[in-house]
């Protein structure tokens, strides 16, 4: 069920999922900015794990900046927004923790396992999968699909299609982003694999399309200046792909590193016990550099971890417990500058 809650410079709907249970529903809220302009319509989402919050806080200062390019008449293309993609992980607290990455009744990732159905056709099915049947079928109706995450500890990073580094590139020199990873498989399939897909399977693929997943560095990175920067980000590349008209100084930052998912490597830690750093994310290491040491007994030896090759530190574990096999730092494999 949709219903207006607001129609002004935007249109504001709110979309209601059924719970699985008696007596609570989800909703969604969806903003929509609209034009009759040509240029590539976009669709971005935040916190789809449901507590990263720093593309939620992005797009908190992205809205005003879209309220006054529409009503200055400088939208050229339309832009829908889903600040809040994820309604039911949002409400999973359990203990004192929000627990928004996976379903915890069906126990699936949030970013995984996309229905092929449309929502209509899930009625009986869990809430979990009509969200996502939902989300896809807003998203595919645009041009370009932004899809916004974080990690524990990193970089502004990338995740695009191989086929579509180019378009990869002109994001990344928009938000800024360190390292871009392409993706040649579509297993295990993400929210900008599975839009692919749909576009695939309805025939709609077109030289516009462009679907990625935007990395906005930690869980901890959440600050009015970083909100700022991200927001600056996504503007330009809504400038940049004509959406938006406005002139913007020029920027020049790094190019980014790019490399396949599999040149990134999550490294696990043998034993459990307190995980102390010797390095940072975004330091350049060799092969056999000490990263970390797990302190399993005090008094007792440290297990080192020590990197695998030559690279830079993509991301680090936000927690410092860890249990035996859980992955404690992400190298991405590259020749030393
Ligand atoms: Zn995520």
């Amino acid at each position: 069920m949709q219903t207006v809650i607001y129609s002004g410079p935007m249109e504001i709907k709110k979309i209601t999922l059924h719970s699985d249970t008696s007596g609570q529903e989800f909703s969604l809220r969806v903003l929509y900015f609209q034009c009759s302009g040509s240029a590539p319509s976009v669709y971005i989402q935040a916190a789809l794990h449901a507590h990263e919050m720093p593309g939620m806080v992005a797009l908190d200062r992205l809205i005003p900046r879209l309220v006054k390019a529409e009503s200055e008449g400088r939208l050229s293309g339309n832009v829908t927004l889903v600040p809040h993609a994820n309604p039911i992980g949002l409400a999973q607290g359990v203990h004192g923790e929000t627990l928004g990455r996976f379903d915890l009744n069906g126990r699936i990732n949030f970013n995984r396992s996309f229905p092929t159905k449309m929502a209509k056709e899930l009625s009986g099915r869990p809430a979990a999968e009509r969200l996502k049947a939902t989300l896809i079928e807003i998203a595919v109706n645009a041009d370009v699909v932004l899809d916004l995450h974080c990690d524990d500890e990193g970089p502004v990073y990338l995740y695009v299609s191989e086929h579509q580094l180019g378009e990869g590139r002109r994001l990344a020199h928009a938000m800024q982003a360190r390292v871009i990873l392409t993706d040649a498989s579509d297993d295990p399939i993400s929210f900008d694999l599975a839009v692919g897909g749909r576009w695939t399977a309805e025939n709609r693929v077109e030289d516009t399309r462009f679907a990625a997943t935007i990395e906005l560095r930690g869980m901890m990175d959440v600050t009015p200046d970083l909100a700022q920067q991200d927001s600056d980000g996504l503007y330009r590349y809504l400038v940049d792909l004509g959406t938006i008209v406005d002139v913007l100084p020029d920027i020049d930052p790094d190019d980014p590193i790019v490399g396949d998912v599999d040149s990134a490597e999550l490294i696990p830690s043998p034993v459990p016990g307190a995980l102390l750093y010797d390095v940072n994310v975004g330091d350049w290491v060799k092969k056999g550099q000490r990263l970390a040491v797990v302190m399993s007994e005090p008094g007792e030896k440290n297990q080192e971890i020590l990197s695998p090759f030559d690279g830079q530190i993509m991301t680090r574990r936000d927690r410092r417990f860890v249990r035996r096999g859980d992955d404690v730092i992400k190298v991405l494999r590259h020749p030393l500058p």
